[in-house]
């Protein structure tokens, strides 16, 4: 990829966000109050995908006796009770400060619900270094697909001006839809030998992404 990025499209959680921990920690209370055995974070990163539906089947859950939305509410409840307990990823602020600082703009693209998403993003003082933050508008974390086209056009830019940095299979498909390139990082929700199967890179963590990123005239390339 020679392009010439001028605007980074940024999943939430998994990629700023670090909640993998939380996440597993919720979705193994789940299966111990159902008689279930708890998972590790690398089976977890190996079962994580979109919709969730399909990783609570895989943890174990039996969907045909229990109800997806009970369990997907109670999920989320924990969760939204116990979020702050999950930080930013190490240095992320200070990434999205460069980015910021060279002119390149960024965005937001994240399944979280966009009340949520706010929050967040206001809680760690972030809100400045982004043009927009969309989220969906309920719970059930399903396909940024529609959110990202209706950004795409927003957004207005040329083909390969957009790059969109993720942590799943899913953020790939979704910049393969709304026609951006794309990068991800492997200490997210899915483990690297899931990503490397999108045939894009992959990073280790941000601190490698950014050593690849190159800066000029308002924009990045990747080395
Ligand atoms: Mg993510």
């Amino acid at each position: 990829m020679n392009n010439h990025y001028k605007h980074i499209i940024w999943d939430w959680n998994g990629t700023l966000f670090n909640d993998v921990e939380l996440c597993l920690d919720v979705l193994n209370g789940l299966l111990l109050r159902n008689e279930l055995n708890p998972i590790t974070i690398t089976k977890y990163r190996e079962i994580f995908t979109f919709p969730v539906k399909d990783y609570y089947a895989k943890a174990g859950l039996d969907l045909e006796k229990y109800s997806f939305e009970i369990l997907g509410k109670e999920w989320m409840d924990e969760y939204q009770n116990r979020r702050l307990e999950a930080r930013l990823f190490h240095n992320a602020e200070k990434y999205l400060q460069k980015i910021f600082s060279s002119g390149v703009e960024q965005s937001i693209l994240s399944a979280y619900k966009q009340d949520t998403l706010l929050e967040l993003v206001n809680h760690f003082q972030l809100s400045k270094y982004f043009t927009y933050l969309n989220g969906l508008d309920h719970i059930y974390a399903t396909s940024k697909v529609d959110l990202g086209k209706e950004l795409m056009e927003k957004l207005n830019h040329e083909k390969g001006e957009v790059l969109l940095v993720g942590d799943t299979v899913h953020d790939f498909e979704v910049a393969r839809e709304i026609g951006a390139d794309c990068v991800l990082i492997a200490s997210g929700h899915q483990s690297k030998s899931k990503l490397v199967e999108c045939k894009v890179k992959v990073y280790e963590n941000l601190d490698e992404m950014m050593n690849n990123f190159k800066f000029t005239n308002q924009s990045i390339s990747i080395i």
